[in-house]
């Protein structure tokens, strides 16, 4: 789950290369090519971002910021994500404790982006 939104994020909202390894291609400089998009990465393979982290929060939250669905989420955020946090957890939580950790964010903007389409 945790691998399938980080690629879903990176791909369907900010139109990225989710990267995957070139296993023939490593170079003997120890690069790490992308098949996809041809990206060089030092080392034995390629990086992506990984939003579960305290990095990947403050990447997620500057890039949705610049785009026209800020609003937009935090709107679905009042009618819909809080009816869906009462529901599934059966518990009461604060807010923006919940929208202020890694893991939750993610999920959150996954499952707005995910009832756009
Ligand atoms: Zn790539």
């Amino acid at each position: 789950m945790k691998d399938e939104t980080n690629k879903f994020l990176v791909e369907k909202l900010f139109g990225g290369c989710w990267h995957e390894n070139m296993p023939e291609m490593i170079a003997p400089d120890s690069h790490q090519i992308c098949k996809k998009c041809g990206k060089a990465f030092a080392g034995s393979t390629v990086r992506n971002p990984n939003l579960y982290t305290w990095q990947g929060f403050g990447w997620l939250w500057e890039k949705l910021f610049e785009t026209d669905l800020w609003e937009k989420f935090f709107e679905w955020y009042e009618e819909d994500g809080w009816d869906r946090v009462w529901s599934a957890d059966d518990d009461f939580r604060i807010k923006p404790n919940e929208l202020i950790d890694p893991a939750t964010f993610a999920t959150r903007v996954r499952e707005f982006m995910e009832g756009r389409e």
